[in-house]
């Protein structure tokens, strides 16, 4: 593929209703690079679906969510026709979507296959829009090329056999189209539909960059670019315009929702720049994300992850005694829990791990518990809040003297910093982490 090729990635706001594709369409239409188009479900069909896949709702509640997702497919298609290949194909798909939605029971696979047709519904209108601008549209069904495990709704991407079957099926489309696919969802090798968790088509537009060799990936949101903190909580928050995939990936993996965190995994894998902008103000620019920026050192930017966990483990045998934290590590690690954060002293050690009811990973089982509990006393506290400070050469000294005076003004359980230069981060109470927020924004990202 050609370096210069662009993936673009509509979020679902971006493509929520017949004026915003529109608008989309346009800047499509306007730039011959973008190759593929990978679109989200239309805003609010995920959360219909994802109340269908916990299986609180009885049938008639089923049956009115069902409903909800396709009142919002038809209103955008009040205003746009579907040529007959892609309306005998949103039938087919309806006819899907209702036979498994409304099932009594959902397998975890089933409940990828009901998270699934947000994204799906959508590409079929977005191909449509495009066409009515006279772009040679078609669409593409991504389970062809994005291959993953079968973890279902936190799928990990096969890379190999993604490139292998986007040289196959998709490269050969792209010379005499424009292809319109869409994110958040993949195929195991048995052919059954998985997805990448919550937020993943990010993920997936820089999967198939990566799998097409494109040059760049758009990420056309809601805002004009990553901000230096979330725009909704500081009025202040300004949008940054460059940032390193180092930066970048600390943002986004700390809590930075305008990007999913493994977005930058396949983008630095392959020296693939990424754009985030707002596409109801292409004009506006945005960031861009790159392998090296000339960034000056200290903090550029804060975030927050709400819903975190503190695990403290105390012992006295751990006092000079080896194999204590290879023994928790391992007990963790069978339970499938990732750590985050970590400290120690003397006789204990405390660990973070993240809870967020979209984390990527199982809820603390009591069974873990029990076991850690056989040989150290255990104490866990929830609803707390990581607060990450990001930027390049952070220090605690020197010019960032106000950073100390400002980190003690807080409540603050945990701090970390050291293991990278790019972050500092500490643990506050949820209740208060909004205000903390705030605070750390104004003093240290608005003088300047
Ligand atoms: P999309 O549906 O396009 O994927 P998301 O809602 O996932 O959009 O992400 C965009 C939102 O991310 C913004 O509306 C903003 O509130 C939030 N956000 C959080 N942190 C940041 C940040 N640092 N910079 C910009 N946006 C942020
Ligand atoms: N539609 C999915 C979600 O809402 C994926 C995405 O939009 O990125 O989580
Ligand atoms: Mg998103």
């Amino acid at each position: 593929m050609n370096s210069q090729s662009v993936v673009a990635k509509f979020g679902g706001t971006s493509v929520a209703d017949y004026t915003s594709m529109y608008r989309c369409a346009q800047i499509i239409n306007d730039d011959p690079t973008v190759k593929v188009v990978v679109v989200s479900a239309s805003a609010g069909v995920t959360n219909h679906l994802v109340e269908l896949v916990q299986q609180k709702a009885n049938h008639e509640e089923r049956l009115a969510l069902v409903e909800a997702v396709m009142q919002i497919q038809h209103r955008i298609l009040e205003h746009v026709t579907l040529d007959s290949d892609l309306q005998t194909g949103f039938e087919e798909t309806y006819l899907e979507f209702k036979e498994v939605a409304l099932l009594p029971a959902l397998s975890t696979q089933q409940c990828d296959e009901v998270l699934s047709f947000g994204e799906r519904f959508s590409s079929f209108i977005f191909t449509q829009v495009l066409r009515t601008l006279g772009v040679n549209s078609v669409r593409f069904d991504v389970r062809n090329i994005l291959k993953t495990d079968s973890s279902f709704s936190k799928a990990t991407p096969d890379i190999e056999a993604t490139a292998v079957a986007a040289a196959k099926h998709l490269a050969p489309l792209l010379d005499n189209h424009v292809v319109v696919t869409q994110g958040f969802i993949g195929s195991d090798k048995y052919g059954q539909t998985t997805t990448l968790g919550r937020g993943g088509s990010d993920y997936s537009a820089a999967l198939i960059a990566e799998a097409i060799d494109a040059g760049s990936v758009q990420i056309w949101t809601d805002v004009v670019g990553i901000f230096s903190t979330d725009p909704r909580l500081c009025t202040k928050a300004k949008p940054i315009p460059r940032l390193s995939f180092d930066e970048a990936a600390e943002m986004a993996t700390f809590g930075a929702k305008v990007l999913h965190p493994a977005t930058i995994l396949p983008a630095s894998r392959k020296g693939i720049s990424v754009f985030v902008g707002s596409s109801k103000a292409p004009d506006q620019g945005g960031t861009w994300i790159e392998k090296e920026t000339q960034t000056q050192s200290g903090i550029r930017a804060v975030t927050q992850r709400k819903n975190q966990i503190l695990l403290t483990l105390k012992s006295p045998e751990m006092l000079l005694a080896s194999g204590f934290l290879a023994k928790i590590f391992t007990i963790l690690s069978n339970y499938n829990i990732s750590v985050d954060l970590v400290t120690t002293s003397e006789i204990s050690v405390a660990l973070t791990l993240d809870n967020a009811p979209n984390a990527s990973r199982p809820e603390l089982e009591q069974a873990c518990l029990d076991e850690l509990g056989e040989f150290c006393h255990v104490s866990v506290e929830n609803n707390l809040t990581l607060v990450a400070m990001i930027g390049s050469e952070i220090q605690l000294k020197g010019g960032d003297d106000c950073l100390v005076d400002v980190l003690s003004e807080f409540d603050i359980r945990l701090i970390c910093h050291g293991a990278s230069r790019h972050n500092l981060c500490f643990l506050v109470e949820q209740a208060s982490s909004d205000q903390v927020v705030q605070a750390i924004h104004q003093k240290l990202l608005e003088a300047a």
